[in-house]
């Protein structure tokens, strides 16, 4: 499936650095404190490659030779890291743009029906950044991106860009179907969703293995979800699986947040 010609917004990075970074990242026996390392290191290749098209000004800079024309950045950008796993994506990119505004938007991922459920939201009224770019490791289902891209365009945000280490495809289908204005980069689209809705076969769960969590029952490899997660996740294949034979007539399932 060429998902890169499919969807004109997806942005799979070819980079061989990205490439050798994201295999030391999947690997089972990678430690907490080198996971954290690399989700940095891959959040700033990524970040510098999504951040490519943002348009700058002209600027004079006083060398200590002379006066020359440089440029800075035009938009005013904000990060919105999706709790918790987006979290460990943020200080690189602070540190490609120290002046960038964080603000966190709070969703997980009910267990059961994969739906994304908000539980903090500290936006202001009007938004104070004209690009918002969406920081989560995974993106699996697209459901809790798609009500991010939501709340985003809601508070005005102007342009706004997910960025992602790992993508499944379905979780593509549905936050393009969704948003297809959105800019969606990420390091490696995997084979797809498994039963309980992770991304094979991808790296388990993103935010344990970032913060050492692994007692929760939901990150038992052998834990049962339950028949609603697998219907959930039967019904975003049959989605992409329509898209892929061109049926477009076939009235496409919402997604799980929608
Ligand atoms: N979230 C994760 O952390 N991992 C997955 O595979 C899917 C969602």
């Amino acid at each position: 499936m060429d998902l890169a010609g499919r969807y004109p917004n997806l942005h799979v990075s070819r980079h061989p650095l990205v490439a050798h970074k994201l295999s030391l990242l999947r690997d089972r026996t990678t430690e907490p404190k080198k996971f954290r390392e690399l989700v940095r290191e891959l959040s700033w290749l990524l970040g510098y490659e999504a951040m490519s098209d943002l348009s700058t000004q002209p600027l004079t800079v006083e060398t200590p030779l002379e006066s020359m024309a440089g440029a800075e950045l035009e938009p005013k950008v904000g990060l919105v890291p999706v709790l918790r796993a987006g979290l460990g994506m943020v200080e690189a990119m602070l540190e490609l743009m120290p002046s960038a505004e964080v603000w966190h938007i709070g969703l997980y991922r009910d267990e059961r029906t994969l739906k994304p459920v908000e539980y903090y939201n500290k936006l202001p009224d009007a938004a104070t950044v004209q690009v918002c770019l969406i920081l989560d490791p995974m993106l699996a289902t697209g459901g809790s991106s798609a009500a991010t891209v939501d709340i985003l365009k809601q508070w005005g945000a102007a342009r706004i860009k997910q960025v992602s280490l790992i993508a499944a495809p379905e979780g593509v289908a549905t936050l393009s179907a969704a948003h297809p204005d959105v800019a969606i980069h990420v390091g490696a689209v995997d084979r797809a969703l498994n039963e309980r809705g992770y991304i094979v076969p991808g790296l388990g769960d993103a935010g344990d293995r970032q913060f050492g969590t692994f007692a929760g029952p939901a990150s038992e490899p052998g834990h049962a979800i339950g028949d609603e997660t697998a219907e959930v996740v039967r019904r975003l294949q049959r989605n992409l699986a329509a898209e892929d034979s061109g049926q477009s007539s076939v009235p496409k399932e919402p997604p799980p947040n929608r």
